[in-house]
């Protein structure tokens, strides 16, 4: 902390004074004025030019910086006004009561804090015994806006402005249905000011964003900032196109209202037909406050609408009456803020990233930032559509959201800033040809938004990602082969032509294939990149004059699990394939109905379609994938070089099913789907997903359905459970009772 301490003072003794230094008071005075910018930015241009956290962080430190030198405050502070002035192209109107901003707390802990100041205070006064009620409801992310009443009648609208005088916006609040231009009912005070937020719901919101990207036009950054706007609009006609809604929350002025409380005013709000939200609560204790926060932050974004955080008030009138106000804000109130989730940073440059299916997608790489708890520095623009429709240009300062679990997205730019600070910008241009390989780029077919490398073979890019992916854990599961280990056996960068060319080479590998193995290395010195570049060895320890180069543990353990990788289940290795569409449901499925990777090679695309959990699109996908010569020969080499393409056979069942088909529907009392598979399996016979002409039998448990129909229909023997052991046992002639099996050509469907 920049402070002096006041040298004369503490020579005589007294409490030593801390005094600004000249440079605490230059920060001061450049923080107050840039508090000052950015409200106006805000409040007047609903075109915010930095991110609300920043923006909070910035007040705080106004804060700090007054409450070390209470000499610096001055009337005209942020710290004292409300935020917000009335702008010109508005009629200025006064409020009959002053409306106020609330004091923010951004932890449990402050909050605790402040609830025990809150406490004492009440105690203070001598009043809540017991202690006061918590009105705990959502801090929903809008406008506030105060509704004027007399006799029931609406007669004016204004925004919050300096707190004292706001912008008279009746005439759009009028195309918002949810506000009664009349009031129900009887009892209402001659004259009484509502206060509530205007706002979009989240659901309304992106339909809305949806249309005007249709439409060409660049999407709003927010529903907050698309809730102010529209309510700022000059022709009320534009703003009634908007999906405005208002919840209240608040009374001003109230004269002759007798209530205790403000639920029990919100009670009578509702009753005239005011809009209250349906989410507050009224808690006994701060435990329970807190459970709220937790609660409503797990769910905050499948609420009606978005919210910042939470506001917690006294509910009774007198406390909140006794407690009165600071110049901005109630002290029987108080907004918990949460994490942040959308930041400003800086978009460096949009580079496009080539997939496993040649998908080629420009990504932003921006200054690293925190946002929702992690550090974000990457986030893909999805195709060049949709950096179009963003409208961010390389250079832009970017709004960046990350909402809880949810993917960083790059919303959009801050277009008033790129106009002020940085002309510099340019526009993304989508390369023709791929960054890896060369090759020109081309949608798969005409009218693909997603432009594609066709080079799928031996595009380094495409390999590189499909040998990573080959080694996932849902795959062989090789964690030394991970991303960069992927990249340094596919990419021609020392020797210039990498071990790897194609993925079928996989399991040929030995060790001295990857001595020559280097990869591009930023030089560090002391632990911080240098800027400069180097080609290091990758697989192999650096030879030194002592000693040769060897491989690595890691390498070593490789090799080890590319052995172990050789006896994964068949099913693992199908979806180490990459074919399109093909997961690891349909793999599993495919593994245990066909049982052999020449089986499932054979099938016909009907067969493979008819397997449970394969479908059409599936079965296409993979008959389509087998047409390559390519794509056989890593089959091929996989077994030649003893990867397991069958799963073992139990050889002590006896073959009784073969040639057979059998459909199992229903729940049966003793056997799950997967066993009842099973048992056809191993007993040589097909497992099939529906019924068809060819299907020998139906086995049906309880509550089969529509498949049980069209055996009958067809004429398929069925049977129960019983039938089906007989049939495990002793084949077609065990079934006692039942029908021959269908005359089938032995395929299953
Ligand atoms: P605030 O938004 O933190 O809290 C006060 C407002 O909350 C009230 O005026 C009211 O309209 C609203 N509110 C929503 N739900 C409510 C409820 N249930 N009960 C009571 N009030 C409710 O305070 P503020 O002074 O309006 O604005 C300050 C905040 O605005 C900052 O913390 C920052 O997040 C944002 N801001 C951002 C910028 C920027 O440049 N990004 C600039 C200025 C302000």
């Amino acid at each position: 902390m920049n402070a002096e301490i006041n040298a004369e003072e503490s020579a005589t003794g007294t409490a030593p004074e801390v005094v600004p230094s000249e440079s605490v008071r230059t920060e001061y005075l450049d923080l107050a004025d840039r508090v000052r910018t950015y409200r106006f930015a805000y409040y007047q241009e609903d075109s915010p030019v930095v991110s609300d956290a920043e923006f909070d962080e910035l007040f705080r430190r106004l804060e700090e910086l007054e409450a070390l030198h209470p000499e610096l405050v001055s009337n005209d502070s942020p710290t004292q006004e409300v935020g917000g002035e009335v702008s010109a192209a508005f009629a200025a109107v006064d409020h009959l009561q002053r409306m106020y901003s609330l004091e923010d707390v951004f932890s449990l802990g402050e909050l605790q804090a402040w609830i025990a100041k809150a406490e004492a205070g009440v105690a203070k006064i001598g009043g809540s015994n017991p202690p006061p009620a918590w009105l705990t409801e959502l801090k929903i992310d809008g406008l506030a806006v105060n509704l004027l009443y007399r006799d029931g009648k609406l007669i004016r609208a204004a925004t919050r402005g300096d707190g004292t005088t706001g912008e008279d916006i009746t005439h759009n609040v009028l195309t918002i249905k949810e506000i009664p231009q009349l009031l129900t009912g009887t009892g209402f005070p001659a004259e009484m000011e509502i206060r509530g937020e205007v706002f979009i719901p989240s659901q309304a919101f992106a339909e809305f964003n949806e249309a005007l990207v249709d439409a060409g036009k660049a999407p709003l950054a927010n529903p907050r900032n698309a809730a102010a706007g529209s309510l700022r609009q000059k022709d009320p006609a534009e703003t009634a196109k908007r999906p405005l809604r208002m919840f209240v929350h608040g009374i001003g002025a109230r004269e002759g209202l007798e209530t205790a409380s403000q639920s029990e005013s919100y009670a009578l709000l509702k009753e005239w037909g005011l809009p209250i939200s349906p989410y507050f609560q009224v808690l006994a204790t701060p435990e329970q406050v807190i459970e709220f926060i937790s609660n409503h932050g797990d769910k905050r974004h499948s609420l009606l609408h978005e919210i910042d955080g939470i506001v917690v008030k006294i509910d009774d009138f007198a406390t909140q009456r006794a407690l009165g106000y600071t110049s901005r804000v109630p002290r029987w109130a108080v907004a918990y803020k949460y994490p942040p989730e959308e930041v400003h940073t800086k978009l460096l440059e949009i580079a496009v990233n080539v997939g496993r299916t040649g998908r080629v997608t420009p990504y932003g790489i921006m200054e690293p930032v925190k946002v929702a708890g992690s550090t974000v520095e990457m986030a893909t623009l999805h195709n060049q559509d949709v950096v179009k429709a963003k409208g961010v240009m390389i250079g832009d300062i970017v709004i960046l959201r990350k909402a809880g679990d949810v993917i960083p997205e790059i919303v959009g730019p801050v277009l008033a800033l790129r106009e002020l600070q940085h002309p510099a910008v340019r526009a993304f241009v989508m390369p023709t040809q791929c960054p890896s390989c060369g090759t020109p780029l081309a949608p798969a077919k005409d009218g693909d938004i997603d432009i594609r490398c066709p080079n799928s073979r031996s595009c380094p890019a495409q390999l590189s990602q499909r040998v990573a992916h080959l080694a996932g854990r849902g795959a062989f599961d090789i964690e030394a082969l991970g991303d960069e280990a992927a990249f340094a056996l596919t990419q021609p960068a020392e020797p210039e032509i990498p071990p790897l060319t194609t993925e079928a080479l996989l399991f040929d590998l030995v060790p001295e294939d990857l001595e020559a193995v280097r990869i591009r290395r930023e030089k560090r010195s002391k632990g911080v990149g240098t800027g400069e570049f180097e080609l290091v060895p990758y697989f192999f320890s650096k030879a030194t004059a002592k000693a040769p180069s060897k491989p690595t543990s890691n390498t070593d353990k490789l090799f080890k699990e590319l052995e172990k990788a050789k006896s994964q289940p068949l099913w693992r290795v199908l979806v180490a394939l990459s074919i399109r569409h093909v997961g690891p449901r349909a793999s599993r499925a495919m593994a245990t109905a066909f049982g052999t990777m020449d089986a499932i090679r054979q099938a016909s695309e009907e067969q493979l379609a008819g397997v449970d959990g394969v479908g059409p699109t599936i079965a296409a996908a993979l008959t389509e994938w087998f047409t390559e010569d390519w794509h056989r020969d890593i089959v091929d080499s996989w077994a030649a070089a003893g990867v397991r393409m069958a799963d073992e056979q139990d050889a002590s069942a006896p073959r009784t099913l073969e040639g057979l088909t059998i459909v199992v529907t229903g729940s049966l009392p003793n056997f799950s789907r997967d066993e009842a598979k099973e048992a056809i399996l191993i007993r040589g016979g097909k497992a099939a997903g529906s019924v068809s002409k060819n299907t020998s039998y139906v086995v049906a448990g309880e509550s089969a359905g529509t498949k049980l129909d069209k055996a009958e229909q067809l004429g398929i023997p069925v049977l129960d459970e019983d039938g089906f052991r007989e049939l495990l046992v002793a084949g077609p002639a065990g079934p006692a009772g039942h029908a021959e099996p269908s005359d089938t050509d032995g395929d299953s469907e």
